[in-house]
């Protein structure tokens, strides 16, 4: 088989070349990192699990037209991508006080807040992806005034849309990281949400135990990893098919 091109290595995921011009294959790998990857771990199943809840996550908003760079999933740990010029910004949207909001403000963590609330961080290893306000985004021209409008937007619909997603299978949205990109098409350039959404990404808590179902499982060593983010993929109804023999659909949690 002919070796395919790799365009990006990342911590956790890899780009390859993808089989037409416009298009990349995203591969989820079980590697985790925390801390500016000075912990560092394999998780077994952890990119299956994680390229399943994306696409899941990604079609779904892509029902309610935002629109995503993800076309479809290629196999356990690919997906086709449409290649977009990513943003250098980590957008964050918080509903609940916990990781570098509480120890930066003094907020306990699990204090509902009093209105979402959206962080900018720019994405820049060297400088550890500091915290930067919008003055510095327009300034610098990591993106347009008009960029950021269409981010915001799109940020709050993800966020009202995945809250109750997750809800509804007994899932808390504490807060999650997502990044975008510029897809041009012809002279006519779209901001599209790009990059996951998945466990590595978001903070999810059981609404009845607030039993942390996500990445913080390995940043406090909390252990069962693998077991909180496949029981994520089973409240969505979409465990892998070598897992679980047919998806069911979301299980509903009264
Ligand atoms: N997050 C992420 N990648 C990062 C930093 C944060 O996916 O490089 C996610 C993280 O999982 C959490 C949210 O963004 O859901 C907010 O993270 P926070 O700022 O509290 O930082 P952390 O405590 O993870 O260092």
């Amino acid at each position: 088989m002919k070796r395919r091109r790799t365009i990006y290595e990342g911590k956790a995921k890899i780009l390859y070349e993808g089989p037409e011009p416009g298009t990349l294959v995203q591969y989820f790998k079980d590697d985790t990192t925390a801390f500016d990857a000075k912990k560092r771990a394999t998780i077994e199943g952890k990119g299956v699990l994680n390229n399943r809840i994306s696409e899941y996550l990604m079609t779904q908003l892509n029902g309610i037209g935002v629109p995503t760079h993800f076309v479809r999933r290629l196999n356990m740990r690919e997906q086709l991508i449409k290649e977009v010029e990513i943003i250098p910004l980590e957008v964050v949207v918080r509903n609940v006080a916990a990781g570098s909001l509480s120890t930066r403000l003094g907020i306990p963590e699990g204090q509902p807040l009093p209105r979402s609330i959206i962080e900018y961080y720019y994405k820049k290893d060297e400088l550890h992806d500091p915290w930067v306000s919008e003055e510095h985004i327009t300034a610098f021209g990591w993106a347009s005034p008009q960029d950021l409008d269409d981010i915001v937007n799109l940020t709050i619909r993800i966020n009202d849309f995945l809250s109750g997603l997750f809800l509804g299978v007994g899932i808390k949205l504490i807060d999650f990281k997502i990044e975008f990109g510029r897809l041009w098409e012809n002279d006519f350039m779209r901001i599209v949400l790009a990059d996951e959404i998945s466990p590595d990404s978001c903070r999810l808590w059981d609404i009845a135990t607030n039993e942390k179902m996500d990445k913080d499982r390995f940043r406090r060593d909390l252990g069962g990893v693998a077991e909180a983010y496949s029981e994520v993929a089973r409240r969505l109804g979409i465990l892998p098919e070598s897992i679980q023999g047919e998806t069911k659909g979301p299980v509903l949690v009264k």
